[in-house]
Protein backbone atom coordinates (compact mmCIF):
# COMPACT_ATOMS: atom_id res chain seq x y z
CA UNK A 1 0.00 0.00 0.00
CA UNK A 2 0.91 3.22 -0.23
CA UNK A 3 -1.75 5.42 -0.03
CA UNK A 4 -1.03 8.95 1.97
CA UNK A 5 -3.37 9.96 4.69
CA UNK A 6 -2.98 13.52 6.38
CA UNK A 7 -3.80 14.10 10.04
CA UNK A 8 -4.74 17.46 11.12
CA UNK A 9 -3.30 17.93 14.33
CA UNK A 10 -0.54 17.18 16.91
CA UNK A 11 -1.74 16.46 19.98
CA UNK A 12 -1.89 12.62 21.58
CA UNK A 13 -4.73 11.67 19.77
CA UNK A 14 -3.18 13.10 16.22
CA UNK A 15 -0.22 11.33 17.11
CA UNK A 16 -1.89 7.91 18.11
CA UNK A 17 -3.92 8.21 15.41
CA UNK A 18 -0.48 8.46 13.03
CA UNK A 19 1.00 5.77 14.62
CA UNK A 20 -1.64 3.16 14.31
CA UNK A 21 -2.24 4.44 10.46
CA UNK A 22 1.91 3.87 10.01
CA UNK A 23 1.56 0.68 11.88
CA UNK A 24 -1.13 -0.34 9.08
CA UNK A 25 1.53 0.50 6.33
CA UNK A 26 -0.29 3.57 5.21
CA UNK A 27 1.81 7.17 4.56
CA UNK A 28 1.11 9.88 6.60
CA UNK A 29 1.30 13.65 6.59
CA UNK A 30 1.11 15.52 10.28
CA UNK A 31 0.14 19.23 10.01
CA UNK A 32 0.17 20.70 13.39
CA UNK A 33 -0.27 24.55 14.00
CA UNK A 34 2.54 24.80 16.13
CA UNK A 35 6.03 25.04 16.12
CA UNK A 36 6.12 21.70 18.64
CA UNK A 37 3.78 18.72 18.86
CA UNK A 38 1.98 18.09 21.77
CA UNK A 39 2.00 21.72 22.83
CA UNK A 40 -1.79 22.44 23.69
CA UNK A 41 -3.92 20.23 25.76
CA UNK A 42 -1.61 17.20 25.44
CA UNK A 43 1.30 18.98 27.61
CA UNK A 44 0.79 19.30 31.05
CA UNK A 45 -2.26 16.93 31.53
CA UNK A 46 -2.86 14.93 35.08
CA UNK A 47 -1.45 12.19 33.96
CA UNK A 48 -3.79 9.67 34.73
CA UNK A 49 -4.58 6.88 32.33
CA UNK A 50 -7.82 6.33 34.18
CA UNK A 51 -9.44 3.11 32.42
CA UNK A 52 -12.11 2.36 35.06
CA UNK A 53 -12.97 5.92 35.96
CA UNK A 54 -14.16 7.23 32.60
CA UNK A 55 -18.39 7.98 33.55
CA UNK A 56 -18.93 11.29 31.65
CA UNK A 57 -19.19 14.47 33.55
CA UNK A 58 -22.70 14.68 32.68
CA UNK A 59 -24.88 13.33 34.83
CA UNK A 60 -28.12 13.09 36.75
CA UNK A 61 -27.77 15.47 39.72
CA UNK A 62 -24.45 17.45 38.02
CA UNK A 63 -27.00 20.92 36.70
CA UNK A 64 -27.89 21.18 40.85
CA UNK A 65 -24.57 20.68 42.20
CA UNK A 66 -22.79 22.93 39.49
CA UNK A 67 -25.22 25.93 40.55
CA UNK A 68 -23.46 25.54 44.24
CA UNK A 69 -20.71 25.33 42.72
CA UNK A 70 -20.80 28.37 41.08
CA UNK A 71 -21.30 30.17 44.23
CA UNK A 72 -18.35 28.62 45.78
CA UNK A 73 -15.00 30.51 46.18
CA UNK A 74 -12.60 27.82 45.13
CA UNK A 75 -15.05 25.81 43.26
CA UNK A 76 -13.96 23.43 40.66
CA UNK A 77 -16.38 25.40 38.13
CA UNK A 78 -16.65 28.00 36.58
CA UNK A 79 -18.96 29.57 34.06
CA UNK A 80 -18.56 32.59 32.25
CA UNK A 81 -21.53 33.17 30.26
CA UNK A 82 -20.64 34.57 26.56
CA UNK A 83 -22.65 35.72 23.20
CA UNK A 84 -21.88 32.82 22.26
CA UNK A 85 -24.33 30.62 20.20
CA UNK A 86 -21.97 27.78 20.42
CA UNK A 87 -21.39 27.86 24.41
CA UNK A 88 -25.02 28.16 24.90
CA UNK A 89 -26.04 25.08 22.13
CA UNK A 90 -23.27 23.11 24.29
CA UNK A 91 -24.89 24.09 27.70
CA UNK A 92 -28.28 22.50 26.80
CA UNK A 93 -26.69 19.72 25.16
CA UNK A 94 -24.72 18.91 28.21
CA UNK A 95 -28.31 19.26 30.49
CA UNK A 96 -29.78 16.78 28.21
CA UNK A 97 -26.87 14.27 28.40
CA UNK A 98 -27.12 14.60 32.18
CA UNK A 99 -30.49 12.20 32.23
CA UNK A 100 -29.17 8.75 34.22
CA UNK A 101 -30.20 6.66 30.64
CA UNK A 102 -28.16 8.61 28.76
CA UNK A 103 -25.26 8.58 31.25
CA UNK A 104 -25.33 5.03 31.91
CA UNK A 105 -24.92 4.23 27.85
CA UNK A 106 -22.47 6.81 27.58
CA UNK A 107 -20.26 5.57 30.50
CA UNK A 108 -20.78 1.71 28.87
CA UNK A 109 -19.18 3.14 25.21
CA UNK A 110 -16.82 5.09 27.37
CA UNK A 111 -15.44 2.25 29.47
CA UNK A 112 -15.13 -0.45 26.35
CA UNK A 113 -12.99 2.49 24.46
CA UNK A 114 -10.73 2.61 27.37
CA UNK A 115 -10.21 -0.70 27.61
CA UNK A 116 -9.15 -1.13 24.17
CA UNK A 117 -7.10 1.93 24.61
CA UNK A 118 -5.15 -0.19 27.72
CA UNK A 119 -4.67 -3.08 25.49
CA UNK A 120 -3.32 -0.79 22.91
CA UNK A 121 -1.26 0.91 24.90
CA UNK A 122 0.32 -2.41 26.20
CA UNK A 123 1.17 -3.88 22.74
CA UNK A 124 2.93 -0.56 21.76
CA UNK A 125 4.86 -0.59 24.79
CA UNK A 126 5.78 -4.69 25.18
CA UNK A 127 5.89 -5.60 21.47
CA UNK A 128 6.99 -2.68 20.01
CA UNK A 129 9.38 -1.11 23.05
CA UNK A 130 7.73 2.14 23.24
CA UNK A 131 8.80 3.49 26.31
CA UNK A 132 10.85 6.33 28.62
CA UNK A 133 7.55 8.63 29.07
CA UNK A 134 7.31 7.77 32.85
CA UNK A 135 4.67 5.11 32.75
CA UNK A 136 4.08 3.01 35.85
CA UNK A 137 0.84 0.68 36.75
CA UNK A 138 0.77 2.40 40.14
CA UNK A 139 -3.22 1.99 40.60
CA UNK A 140 -5.47 5.14 41.24
CA UNK A 141 -7.37 5.97 44.65
CA UNK A 142 -10.30 8.08 45.04
CA UNK A 143 -10.07 9.26 48.21
CA UNK A 144 -13.04 10.76 50.29
CA UNK A 145 -13.13 13.29 53.05
CA UNK A 146 -16.63 13.03 54.14
CA UNK A 147 -18.50 9.37 55.63
CA UNK A 148 -21.29 9.82 53.45
CA UNK A 149 -19.27 10.56 50.60
CA UNK A 150 -17.41 7.19 51.20
CA UNK A 151 -20.54 5.24 52.06
CA UNK A 152 -21.41 6.46 48.61
CA UNK A 153 -18.22 5.46 47.09
CA UNK A 154 -18.00 1.96 48.37
CA UNK A 155 -21.73 1.04 47.84
CA UNK A 156 -21.24 1.82 43.90
CA UNK A 157 -18.51 0.04 43.06
CA UNK A 158 -17.47 0.59 39.49
CA UNK A 159 -15.45 -3.40 39.37
CA UNK A 160 -16.02 -4.83 42.73
CA UNK A 161 -13.74 -7.59 42.04
CA UNK A 162 -10.58 -5.91 41.28
CA UNK A 163 -11.19 -2.57 43.41
CA UNK A 164 -10.75 -2.63 46.87
CA UNK A 165 -12.33 -0.14 49.95
CA UNK A 166 -9.48 0.80 52.27
CA UNK A 167 -10.84 2.85 55.38
CA UNK A 168 -8.40 5.85 57.04
CA UNK A 169 -6.27 3.40 58.62
CA UNK A 170 -6.05 1.27 56.06
CA UNK A 171 -5.11 4.26 53.49
CA UNK A 172 -2.24 4.71 55.43
CA UNK A 173 -1.14 0.95 55.01
CA UNK A 174 -1.67 1.60 51.21
CA UNK A 175 0.79 4.15 51.11
CA UNK A 176 2.70 6.02 53.42
CA UNK A 177 2.81 9.45 52.32
CA UNK A 178 -1.03 9.24 53.09
CA UNK A 179 -0.66 9.45 57.05
CA UNK A 180 -1.56 12.81 57.91
CA UNK A 181 -4.41 13.38 54.86
CA UNK A 182 -7.13 14.64 55.66
CA UNK A 183 -9.65 11.13 53.96
CA UNK A 184 -11.81 9.24 55.94
CA UNK A 185 -11.40 6.47 53.25
CA UNK A 186 -11.00 5.33 49.59
CA UNK A 187 -11.86 3.19 47.02
CA UNK A 188 -8.51 1.38 45.49
CA UNK A 189 -8.15 -0.17 41.44
CA UNK A 190 -4.87 -1.69 41.45
CA UNK A 191 -4.96 -2.06 37.16
CA UNK A 192 -4.77 2.14 36.74
CA UNK A 193 -1.96 3.90 35.47
CA UNK A 194 -0.67 6.99 34.75
CA UNK A 195 2.70 8.72 32.84
CA UNK A 196 3.78 11.59 30.97
CA UNK A 197 1.22 12.56 28.28
CA UNK A 198 4.23 15.16 26.59
CA UNK A 199 6.59 12.82 26.88
CA UNK A 200 4.96 9.79 25.22
CA UNK A 201 3.48 12.39 22.32
CA UNK A 202 7.56 13.15 21.75
CA UNK A 203 8.75 8.89 21.91
CA UNK A 204 5.19 8.61 19.23
CA UNK A 205 6.76 11.51 16.89
CA UNK A 206 10.34 10.17 16.84
CA UNK A 207 8.98 6.63 16.14
CA UNK A 208 7.25 8.39 13.32
CA UNK A 209 9.93 9.90 11.86
CA UNK A 210 12.47 6.71 12.24
CA UNK A 211 9.62 4.89 9.82
CA UNK A 212 9.82 6.53 7.03
CA UNK A 213 6.56 6.61 6.21
CA UNK A 214 5.36 9.95 8.23
CA UNK A 215 6.15 13.63 7.62
CA UNK A 216 5.56 15.88 10.33
CA UNK A 217 4.49 19.27 9.06
CA UNK A 218 5.09 21.81 11.85
CA UNK A 219 4.25 25.25 11.97
CA UNK A 220 1.09 24.99 9.66
CA UNK A 221 -2.49 26.47 10.80
CA UNK A 222 -4.73 24.74 8.47
CA UNK A 223 -7.12 27.68 7.65
CA UNK A 224 -9.76 26.58 6.19
CA UNK A 225 -10.89 22.58 4.39
CA UNK A 226 -11.14 22.97 0.34
CA UNK A 227 -13.82 20.40 -0.31
CA UNK A 228 -15.62 19.53 -3.70
CA UNK A 229 -19.33 17.93 -3.82
CA UNK A 230 -18.85 14.98 -0.87
CA UNK A 231 -14.85 15.02 -1.14
CA UNK A 232 -12.34 17.28 0.82
CA UNK A 233 -9.71 18.23 -1.80
CA UNK A 234 -7.11 20.15 -0.10
CA UNK A 235 -6.00 21.84 3.30
CA UNK A 236 -5.22 25.68 3.02
CA UNK A 237 -2.28 26.80 5.09
CA UNK A 238 -2.20 30.78 4.59
CA UNK A 239 -0.54 30.86 1.20
CA UNK A 240 0.30 26.81 1.00
CA UNK A 241 -2.29 24.39 -0.24
CA UNK A 242 -1.74 20.81 0.56
CA UNK A 243 -3.79 18.63 -1.55
CA UNK A 244 -4.79 15.39 0.31
CA UNK A 245 -6.10 11.37 -0.61
CA UNK A 246 -7.54 10.78 3.06
CA UNK A 247 -7.84 13.39 5.77
CA UNK A 248 -8.39 12.92 9.42
CA UNK A 249 -9.18 15.95 11.95
CA UNK A 250 -8.03 15.74 15.24
CA UNK A 251 -7.54 19.67 16.26
CA UNK A 252 -8.71 18.97 19.61
CA UNK A 253 -10.76 22.11 20.99
CA UNK A 254 -9.78 24.18 17.42
CA UNK A 255 -11.53 21.24 15.29
CA UNK A 256 -15.28 22.69 15.45
CA UNK A 257 -13.34 25.76 13.47
CA UNK A 258 -12.59 24.07 10.22
CA UNK A 259 -16.12 22.31 10.11
CA UNK A 260 -17.46 21.92 6.53
CA UNK A 261 -21.26 22.61 5.35
CA UNK A 262 -23.26 19.79 6.75
CA UNK A 263 -20.61 18.51 9.47
CA UNK A 264 -21.87 18.77 13.20
CA UNK A 265 -18.77 19.29 15.48
CA UNK A 266 -19.89 20.08 19.14
CA UNK A 267 -16.67 20.55 20.61
CA UNK A 268 -16.45 23.24 22.68
CA UNK A 269 -13.17 24.04 25.16
CA UNK A 270 -13.07 23.28 29.29
CA UNK A 271 -10.29 25.59 30.34
CA UNK A 272 -8.27 23.13 33.56
CA UNK A 273 -5.39 23.99 35.15
CA UNK A 274 -2.06 22.15 36.94
CA UNK A 275 0.75 22.35 38.74
CA UNK A 276 4.14 20.43 38.02
CA UNK A 277 6.63 20.07 41.55
CA UNK A 278 9.33 18.86 42.38
CA UNK A 279 9.56 16.02 44.76
CA UNK A 280 13.19 16.21 46.60
CA UNK A 281 15.03 13.69 48.92
CA UNK A 282 12.77 15.37 51.68
CA UNK A 283 9.40 14.83 50.56
CA UNK A 284 7.10 12.00 50.65
CA UNK A 285 4.92 12.18 47.37
CA UNK A 286 1.96 9.49 47.04
CA UNK A 287 2.68 6.46 44.75
CA UNK A 288 -0.40 5.54 44.11
CA UNK A 289 -2.20 8.04 41.97
CA UNK A 290 -5.15 10.08 43.87
CA UNK A 291 -8.76 11.48 43.18
CA UNK A 292 -9.79 13.96 45.53
CA UNK A 293 -13.45 13.29 45.57
CA UNK A 294 -14.93 16.30 46.95
CA UNK A 295 -12.99 18.73 45.82
CA UNK A 296 -12.36 17.18 42.31
CA UNK A 297 -8.43 17.38 42.36
CA UNK A 298 -5.68 14.88 41.20
CA UNK A 299 -2.16 14.08 42.31
CA UNK A 300 0.14 11.63 39.95
CA UNK A 301 3.67 10.84 40.42
CA UNK A 302 5.57 11.24 37.40
CA UNK A 303 9.27 9.81 38.63
CA UNK A 304 10.84 12.87 40.76
CA UNK A 305 7.37 15.64 39.72
CA UNK A 306 3.91 15.35 41.21
CA UNK A 307 1.28 16.76 38.79
CA UNK A 308 -1.61 18.21 40.62
CA UNK A 309 -4.80 18.57 37.95
CA UNK A 310 -8.16 20.59 38.61
CA UNK A 311 -11.22 22.61 37.49
CA UNK A 312 -13.12 23.01 34.66
CA UNK A 313 -13.37 26.54 33.69
CA UNK A 314 -16.32 27.19 31.10
CA UNK A 315 -14.71 30.37 28.95
CA UNK A 316 -14.57 30.05 25.92
CA UNK A 317 -11.57 30.02 23.74
CA UNK A 318 -9.66 32.16 26.76
CA UNK A 319 -6.30 29.98 26.99
CA UNK A 320 -4.42 32.32 29.59
CA UNK A 321 -3.49 30.69 32.47
CA UNK A 322 -5.54 32.64 35.54
CA UNK A 323 -3.00 33.43 38.16
CA UNK A 324 -6.30 33.47 40.61
CA UNK A 325 -7.33 29.61 39.55
CA UNK A 326 -3.86 28.43 40.07
CA UNK A 327 -3.11 29.89 43.83
CA UNK A 328 -6.14 28.35 45.02
CA UNK A 329 -5.05 25.29 43.76
CA UNK A 330 -1.86 25.47 45.19
CA UNK A 331 -3.46 26.62 48.64
CA UNK A 332 -5.43 23.49 48.63
CA UNK A 333 -2.96 20.82 47.59
CA UNK A 334 -0.66 22.26 50.33
CA UNK A 335 -3.84 21.55 52.48
CA UNK A 336 -4.29 18.22 51.50
CA UNK A 337 -0.49 16.83 51.02
CA UNK A 338 1.64 18.98 52.83
CA UNK A 339 4.92 17.09 51.96
CA UNK A 340 4.40 15.60 48.85
CA UNK A 341 6.42 17.91 47.00
CA UNK A 342 8.08 21.70 46.55
CA UNK A 343 5.26 23.50 45.56
CA UNK A 344 6.78 26.93 45.98
CA UNK A 345 8.65 25.46 42.35
CA UNK A 346 5.35 24.44 40.83
CA UNK A 347 5.15 25.17 36.93
CA UNK A 348 2.02 26.36 36.24
CA UNK A 349 -0.13 25.18 32.85
CA UNK A 350 -3.53 25.86 31.62
CA UNK A 351 -5.10 23.71 28.82
CA UNK A 352 -7.82 23.39 26.88
CA UNK A 353 -10.11 20.04 27.11
CA UNK A 354 -12.04 19.81 23.65
CA UNK A 355 -15.34 18.60 25.01
CA UNK A 356 -18.36 17.05 23.74
CA UNK A 357 -21.58 17.57 25.74
CA UNK A 358 -21.90 13.42 26.02
CA UNK A 359 -18.44 13.26 27.26
CA UNK A 360 -18.26 10.49 24.13
CA UNK A 361 -15.22 11.49 21.16
CA UNK A 362 -16.58 11.45 18.13
CA UNK A 363 -14.31 9.20 16.20
CA UNK A 364 -15.39 7.92 12.72
CA UNK A 365 -16.39 8.82 8.68
CA UNK A 366 -18.32 11.53 7.64
CA UNK A 367 -20.84 12.90 4.73
CA UNK A 368 -17.22 13.25 2.55
CA UNK A 369 -16.22 10.37 1.85
CA UNK A 370 -12.41 10.95 2.59
CA UNK A 371 -13.03 12.49 5.58
CA UNK A 372 -12.59 11.30 9.05
CA UNK A 373 -13.17 12.72 12.69
CA UNK A 374 -11.10 11.96 15.90
CA UNK A 375 -11.89 14.19 18.25
CA UNK A 376 -13.25 15.52 21.04
CA UNK A 377 -12.03 13.69 23.74
CA UNK A 378 -12.72 16.28 26.88
CA UNK A 379 -11.06 14.79 30.02
CA UNK A 380 -9.85 12.01 29.16
CA UNK A 381 -7.85 12.12 25.84
CA UNK A 382 -4.34 10.61 27.06
CA UNK A 383 -6.66 7.69 28.36
CA UNK A 384 -8.31 7.09 25.33
CA UNK A 385 -6.17 7.99 22.54
CA UNK A 386 -4.64 4.51 21.62
CA UNK A 387 -7.48 2.51 21.31
CA UNK A 388 -9.08 5.86 19.77
CA UNK A 389 -5.99 5.97 17.12
CA UNK A 390 -6.72 2.33 16.05
CA UNK A 391 -10.40 2.12 15.82
CA UNK A 392 -9.78 5.10 13.52
CA UNK A 393 -6.85 3.02 11.50
CA UNK A 394 -9.06 0.14 11.33
CA UNK A 395 -11.87 2.00 9.63
CA UNK A 396 -9.69 3.29 7.16
CA UNK A 397 -8.47 -0.54 6.25
C1 LIG B 1 -6.10 20.21 33.43
C2 LIG B 1 -6.28 19.00 32.55
C3 LIG B 1 -6.05 17.74 33.09
C4 LIG B 1 -6.23 16.61 32.30
N1 LIG B 1 -5.94 15.39 32.82
C5 LIG B 1 -6.08 14.27 32.07
C6 LIG B 1 -5.74 13.01 32.60
O1 LIG B 1 -5.28 12.88 33.72
N2 LIG B 1 -5.94 11.92 31.81
C7 LIG B 1 -6.46 12.01 30.55
O2 LIG B 1 -6.67 10.98 29.91
N3 LIG B 1 -6.75 13.21 30.00
C8 LIG B 1 -6.58 14.34 30.73
N4 LIG B 1 -6.88 15.57 30.22
C9 LIG B 1 -7.45 15.63 28.86
C10 LIG B 1 -6.40 15.50 27.78
O3 LIG B 1 -5.29 16.31 28.08
C11 LIG B 1 -7.01 15.90 26.43
O4 LIG B 1 -8.20 15.17 26.21
C12 LIG B 1 -6.06 15.61 25.28
O5 LIG B 1 -4.82 16.22 25.48
C13 LIG B 1 -6.65 16.08 23.96
O6 LIG B 1 -5.76 15.72 22.95
P1 LIG B 1 -6.01 16.22 21.47
O7 LIG B 1 -4.92 15.64 20.64
O8 LIG B 1 -7.42 15.99 21.08
O9 LIG B 1 -5.88 17.81 21.58
P2 LIG B 1 -4.56 18.70 21.66
O10 LIG B 1 -3.54 18.11 22.52
O11 LIG B 1 -5.00 20.09 21.97
O12 LIG B 1 -4.01 18.62 20.19
C14 LIG B 1 -4.66 19.25 19.11
C15 LIG B 1 -3.58 19.81 18.22
O13 LIG B 1 -4.18 20.33 17.04
C16 LIG B 1 -3.49 21.51 16.70
N5 LIG B 1 -4.38 22.32 15.88
C17 LIG B 1 -5.51 22.97 16.28
N6 LIG B 1 -6.04 23.66 15.25
C18 LIG B 1 -5.23 23.44 14.19
C19 LIG B 1 -5.24 23.90 12.85
N7 LIG B 1 -6.19 24.72 12.39
N8 LIG B 1 -4.24 23.50 12.03
C20 LIG B 1 -3.26 22.65 12.47
N9 LIG B 1 -3.20 22.21 13.73
C21 LIG B 1 -4.18 22.59 14.58
C22 LIG B 1 -3.16 22.15 18.04
O14 LIG B 1 -2.11 23.07 17.92
C23 LIG B 1 -2.83 20.95 18.88
O15 LIG B 1 -1.46 20.66 18.91
C24 LIG B 1 -6.69 16.73 30.96
C25 LIG B 1 -6.89 17.99 30.41
C26 LIG B 1 -6.69 19.13 31.20
C27 LIG B 1 -6.90 20.48 30.60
Amino acid sequence: MNQRVTVIGGGVVGLATAYALVRDGWQVDLVEARDSLASATSFANGGQLSYRYVAPLADAGVPWQALGWLLQGDSPLRLRVRLDPAQWRWLAAFVMACRTSVNRRNAAQLLSLALESQAALQRWREQEGLDDFAWRRNGKLVAFRTQRAFDHGCRHLLDPDSQRTLDAAELRGLDPALADAPFVGGVFTPGEEVADCHRFCLRLAERLEASGQCRLLLGRPVTRLIAHDDQVLALEMGNERLEVQRLVLSAGHRSAGLALPGLNLPVYPLKGYSLTAPIGAAHRAPEVSITDYERKIVYARLEDQLRVAAMVDIVGYDEAVDAGRLASMRRLARETLPEAADYGQAVEWAGMRPATPTGVPIIGATRYRNLWLNLGHGALGFTLACGSGERLAKLLR
